[in-house]
């Protein structure tokens, strides 16, 4: 019978693997609990049209990246490819602004997008992310980008942070428009998509990752030149407080994110470790996106990163449990091994029972294989081994052992 693989773009995580997925998120949901941020578990089915009217119908993800089919009643739903949305959307329809509109989320789970599968890009990936609703004051910007800081520090992970200002919508347009007539004089050395770029979105021409748009666009116009006083002087305010919280960033005046909600401030987390994928972290503000799904007019920020990204940025581990592995000993029916892992693992040990049949030769093989620190030989007159010194010790019963056991296993 032929093997059935998995899907292209989509990915097991297992062994070391999982255990740094689950270092991530335990991570961070710790720091957004620490924030007081509550969680929210958004479906991953959504009517497409959310997606086409916030992350925008001329951007990637909803040209050419979204997982869209029809359901069996004939609605049109899509995969979804981020979690703002879904946030906003659900902010409205459960009424989550009733506190004055204030409103702190966290999320966390897979994403969908219909990509080039490489390292750091996968069709099913994984985010966590947050949203602040109903607050419009740069200090809220700061105190996004600190808690983010904060997740990466506990990480471990080193990042530049980027940061640029979009303005507001309308002096975003003087800009494009700008922009639009350099890129028109430019055509010839952009790329395919980035041609088709000048006229239906030409923003993100500035975000192309092919080396010769980068080119042709390093001398291009830069939106601060275009914004208003008011966003350049909130803009001032977010400088302030990172420097007064002692976080370094850059000023990327072509930074400009590949959603279309975003106003305003915009920042990225960004590595050099990993290849061209390099930015782990990504968010701004949007603060017309709540009231442009039929919400109240509510100034929001928010911020995702790419759980696998930073997995492949995590270095160290935290220390894990030792391990102890009960053999029962051979006998015809020996309840022992059974009875002592019950004991331990009450007591917070990490027990694995070797539940195999066979020769106590063949048992001890697999327990090498395991490679637990202490080797338990469960009987009436049970035995502990130490597998790093080789030192074993025998005892009158279990409950000697197990004090024994403890006491060199929690010692910590
Ligand atoms: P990129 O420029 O890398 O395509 P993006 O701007 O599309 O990223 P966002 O939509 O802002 O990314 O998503 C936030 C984060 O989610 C990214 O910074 C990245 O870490 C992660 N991410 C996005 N797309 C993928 C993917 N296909 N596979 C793995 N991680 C991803
Ligand atoms: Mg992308």
């Amino acid at each position: 019978m032929s093997q059935i693989k998995k899907v292209r773009g989509f990915q097991d995580i297992y062994g070391k693997n999982a255990k740094k997925y689950r270092f991530v998120v335990e991570t961070a949901r710790r720091i957004f609990e620490d924030y007081n941020f509550s969680e929210i578990i958004l479906p991953y089915v959504e009517d497409v049209s959310l997606f086409v009217r916030t992350v925008g119908e001329e951007t990637d993800i909803v040209q050419k990246e979204m997982y869209v089919f029809e359901d069996r009643g004939g609605r049109k739903v899509a995969l979804r490819p981020e979690g703002t949305a879904s946030a906003v959307r659900a902010y409205i329809e459960e009424g989550l602004y009733a506190k004055g509109g204030y409103q702190k989320l966290f999320y966390e789970g897979a994403m969908f997008r219909y990509e080039r599968p490489q390292a750091g890009r996968y069709r099913q990936f994984h985010q966590i992310g947050a949203e602040i609703f109903g607050v419009d004051t740069p200090l809220s910007d700061a105190e996004l980008i600190k808690m983010v800081k904060d997740i990466l520090d506990q990480l471990g992970i080193q990042t530049r942070l980027e940061i640029n200002t979009l303005g507001d919508f309308e002096s975003r347009k003087k800009y494009i428009e700008v922009l639009r007539n350099f890129l028109k004089e430019r055509k010839d050395l952009l790329c395919e998509d980035c041609k088709r770029r000048i006229e239906r979105n030409p923003l993100r021409v500035l975000d192309c990752k092919v080396e010769s748009c980068k080119e042709a666009t390093t001398d291009a116009p830069v939106l601060i030149d275009y914004i208003s006083d008011q966003s350049l002087q909130r803009f001032e305010k977010l400088k302030e407080y990172l420097k007064a919280m002692g976080i370094s960033f850059i000023f990327n005046p072509r930074l400009v994110r590949g959603l279309d909600y975003y106003t305003d401030t915009v920042f990225e987390f960004i590595t050099d470790k990993i290849g061209a994928q390099g930015t782990v972290a990504a968010g701004g503000r949007y603060d017309t996106l709540v009231k442009q799904l039929g919400g109240p007019d509510t100034p929001a920020l928010g911020f995702a990163a790419g759980i696998e990204r930073l997995m492949l940025l995590v270095e160290k581990l935290p220390d894990e449990k030792d391990l102890v592995v009960v053999i029962p000993v051979v006998s015809e029916f020996n309840i022992e091994g059974l009875k002592i892992a019950d004991r331990l693992r009450k007591k917070g040990i990490k027990t694995e029972l070797i539940l195999k049949e066979g020769s106590l030769k063949s048992k001890m093989k697999l327990a090498n294989k395991i490679g637990g620190r202490f080797v338990v030989f469960a009987s009436e007159n049970p035995e502990l081994k130490d597998m790093e010194t080789g030192e074993q010790e025998r005892f009158e019963n279990a409950e000697d052992l197990i004090d024994v056991l403890a006491e060199k296993v929690l010692r910590t």
